[in-house]
C-alpha cells in the first residue's frame, strides 16, 4: 500500500513539472513566432484598384486608400488588382529597397519597376528581378523611384481562394535579417515536426501500436500543409512535383491530416469508452472527408467540382467535432484527452484565425501564419509526450496486474501462484550456493469448528491474525504466503533445522497467545506445523510434499505441535 502511494505521488509531481515545461515551451515558441518579423519597415500608405488589363498604363494613379501593413484580401478585376505603395515621408530613402509581399499563399504578383522592368513572383516560381523571399514574395527595386512616385504591383487573378496579404518596403539589410530569421524559424519548426514523426514511427514498430503510426502520419501531413501554405516546400525545398499542382496537394494533405487526426484521437483518448456517441459522429465525418478525397480523384469534371465545393464545409464541421469529442472524453476522465486538447487547441485556434483573416478579420495580426507553424511543432511535441506517457501507463498497469495476480486479497500475503514462483527462485539460489533452506507448512487446527460456531467472517479474521503472526515472526527475506484455505507456507532461506524449529515454535506460541476461541468453551485457535529442510537436488513439489506430511504428523500428535519431516518422502 505504502509503496503504491509513494509511486503515485512521485508520478504526479513528475507530470506537474512536465506540464510546466510544456507551457514554458509554448510561450517561448509563440514569442519567437511573434518576433519573426519585427523589422524596421519604411512607413507607407497605399492605393489599390481592380485591374482591367495587365498594362501598367491601366493604373491611373487613383484608387482606394488602404494600410499596406494590415492584411487584406484584394477583390480582383479581369486582370487582378493594382496595388501602389507610397512613402509616408513623401520621399523614398536613398538605399537599395526591397518590396515585400507578406503571407502570399499561392498568390502570383507582378512588380513594375520604376525603370520599366517587370518581375513576377509566386511561392512556386520567380521571374525577372524577383528574389527568393522565403515565406514571402520579394522584389528588388533597381532604380530608386522619384519623390512621390509609387512602387506598383499587380496581384494576378487566381483560380482558387485569394490570400489576405500585407506589404512592406525595406532596406536590404532589414530584408536579409528578416529572411534569415524566417528560414531559421521555419526550419526549426519543421525539424521538430519531422523529428517527432520519426520518433513515433520507430515506436509504432517497436511497440506494434498503430496509434503511433497515425500520429506520425498526422504530423507529416500537417507539416506538408504548412510547407505548401508558407511556400517552404517551393522556395526552400524546391519540391517541383508539388509545385506542379499545389492546390490538389494542399487539399489532399488537409483531408488526410483530418482523417488521421480523427483516427488518432479515437485510439489515443479511447473515444469508445469515454465519448461513444461523439465517436460515431467524428468517425462519420472522417469517412465523409475520405470519400470526398476519392471523389476529387475521379476523372470527371462534375465529381471534382462537387469534391471542391464540399471539402471546406466538411472541414469546418470536422474541426469543432474533433474538439468537442476530445472535451467530452476529457470530462469523462480520459487523461490522454487532456494531452490532445493541450496540443491541438492552439493549432485549431490558429487555423480559425487564419480563415477569419480571409474574411477581413484581424488585419493587424500578421504573426498568425508564423504561429501556426510553431503550433504545429508544439502539437507534435506534446502528443509525442502524451504517447510516451501512455506507453509508461500501459507498462505500469501490466506490472500492477502481475503483482495482483500473485497476491491473496484477504491476507495480502502471496497466494499459491506467487509462493510457487518465489519458492522456485529461492530453491535455484539455494542449489547454487549450497545454503540450507527450510520450509514450514502450517494448517489451522479445528478451523471448521471456528467457522461453524462464529461464522465465516470471524473465520476470515482469524486467517488475517495468523498472517500477522507470520509477518511478526519472520525476517524480511523470508517468504510467507497462503497456500490455500487455512494452509500457509513459510520459506526460510539460509536457515537450518534448529533455527527453523525456533521460528515455527514462536509462530505456534504467538497464535495460541492471541486466544481466538474456536468453540463456546473458549478453546484457543492453534496451528500445526510441519518442517522440512531441503535436500540437495530437491524441487518445489517434493519439498512441499514432505513438509505437508510432517504437518499431518503434527495433527496426529494431538495438534498445536511442530513436527520435523523425515528425510525421505512418503
Ligand atoms: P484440522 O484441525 O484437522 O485441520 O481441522 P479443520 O477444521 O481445520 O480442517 P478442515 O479441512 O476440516 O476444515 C478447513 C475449513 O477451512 C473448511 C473451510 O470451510 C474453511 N475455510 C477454507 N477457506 C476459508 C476462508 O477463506 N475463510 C473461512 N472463513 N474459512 C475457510
Ligand atoms: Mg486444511
Ligand atoms: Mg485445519
Amino acid at each position: 500500500m505504502r509503496s503504491t502511494a509513494v509511486a503515485g505521488q512521485r508520478r504526479s509531481r513528475g507530470a506537474g513539472s512536465a506540464w510546466a515545461g510544456v507551457v514554458v515551451l509554448l510561450l517561448a515558441w509563440l514569442s519567437v513566432a511573434a518576433s519573426a518579423h519585427a523589422g524596421h519597415d519604411i512607413p507607407l500608405h497605399g492605393l489599390w484598384a481592380p485591374a482591367e488589363s495587365a498594362d501598367p498604363g491601366d493604373w491611373r494613379g487613383q484608387g482606394e486608400p488602404f494600410d499596406p501593413t494590415a492584411l487584406k484580401v484584394f477583390p480582383r478585376g479581369p486582370a487582378g488588382a493594382w496595388v501602389a505603395l507610397y512613402p509616408r515621408a513623401g520621399e523614398w530613402p536613398a538605399a537599395t529597397l526591397i518590396v515585400v509581399v507578406r503571407q502570399p499563399g499561392l498568390e502570383s504578383v507582378v512588380f513594375h519597376s520604376p525603370d520599366g522592368g517587370v518581375a513576377r513572383a509566386s511561392s512556386l516560381r520567380l521571374e525577372g528581378d524577383a528574389l527568393a523571399g522565403h515565406g514571402r514574395l520579394a522584389f528588388q527595386v533597381r532604380a530608386p523611384p522619384d519623390a512621390g512616385e509609387a512602387l506598383l504591383l499587380r496581384l494576378e487573378p487566381l483560380d482558387g481562394i485569394a490570400s489576405a496579404v500585407g506589404f512592406a518596403v525595406q532596406d536590404q539589410a532589414t530584408y536579409l535579417r528578416e529572411d534569415a530569421r524566417w528560414v531559421a524559424f521555419a526550419s526549426a519548426c519543421f525539424g521538430v515536426m519531422l523529428a517527432m514523426a520519426v520518433v513515433t514511427l520507430f515506436f509504432s514498430f517497436w511497440l506494434r501500436d498503430i496509434t503511433f503510426l497515425l500520429h506520425t502520419g498526422y504530423v507529416l501531413s500537417y507539416a506538408l500543409i504548412q510547407a505548401i501554405q508558407t511556400g517552404y516546400a517551393f522556395s526552400v525545398l524546391e519540391w517541383t512535383l508539388i509545385a506542379e499542382a499545389p492546390r490538389a496537394w494542399g487539399r489532399t494533405a488537409t483531408a488526410v491530416s483530418v482523417i488521421l487526426a480523427i483516427l488518432f484521437l479515437d485510439r489515443f483518448v479511447a473515444l469508445d469508452r469515454h465519448a461513444p456517441r461523439m465517436r460515431r459522429l467524428v468517425l462519420l465525418l472522417g469517412a465523409a472527408v475520405g470519400a470526398n478525397v476519392l471523389l476529387g480523384f475521379l476523372p470527371l469534371q462534375p465529381a471534382q467540382a462537387l469534391a471542391r465545393a464540399l471539402i471546406n464545409p466538411l472541414l469546418m464541421l470536422a474541426g469543432p467535432a474533433v474538439l468537442a469529442s476530445a472535451l467530452v472524453a476529457w470530462y469523462h476522465g480520459s487523461r490522454y484527452a487532456g494531452f490532445f486538447l493541450l496540443g491541438w487547441t492552439p493549432l485549431l485556434a490558429l487555423t480559425v484565425l487564419d480563415s477569419a483573416q480571409l474574411f477581413g478579420a484581424l488585419p493587424g495580426w500578421s504573426w498568425v501564419s508564423g504561429a501556426a507553424l510553431a503550433a504545429g511543432s508544439f502539437e507534435a511535441l506534446v502528443l509525442s509526450l502524451g504517447l510516451a506517457e501512455r506507453t509508461l501507463g500501459v507498462r505500469r498497469d501490466r506490472e500492477q496486474a502481475h503483482r495482483l495476480a500473485d497476491i491473496d486479497p484477504l491476507t495480502s500475503l502471496l497466494n499459491r501462484r506467487g509462493l510457487e514462483r518465489r519458492l522456485d527462485a529461492l530453491i535455484a539460489a539455494a542449489e547454487r550456493t549450497g545454503e540450507p533452506l527450510t520450509l514450514l507448512f502450517l494448517d489451522l487446527d479445528r478451523f471448521k469448528s471456528l467457522n461453524d460456531n462464529f461464522g465465516h467472517v470471524e473465520g476470515d479474521r482469524a486467517l488475517t491474525v495468523l498472517a500477522d503472526c507470520l509477518r511478526a515472526e519472520t525476517r524480511s527475506r523470508d517468504v510467507i504466503g497462503r497456500y490455500g484455505g487455512e494452509e500457509f507456507l513459510v520459506v526460510l532461506p539460509e536457515c537450518d533445522v534448529d533455527l527453523g524449529l525456533q521460528v515455527a515454535e514462536r509462530i505456534r506460541q504467538r497464535l495460541e497467545r492471541r486466544g481466538i476461541p474456536v468453540d463456546p468453551a473458549g478453546t484457543p485457535l492453534t496451528v500445526s506445523v510441519g518442517l522440512a529442510v531441503r535436500h540437495r537436488g530437491e524441487g518445489v513439489t517434493a519439498l512441499i510434499e514432505r513438509a505437508d506430511q510432517a504437518m499431518y504428523e503434527a495433527k496426529n500428535s494431538g495438534r498445536n505441535w511442530v513436527a520435523l519431516a523425515s528425510s525421505q518422502p512418503g
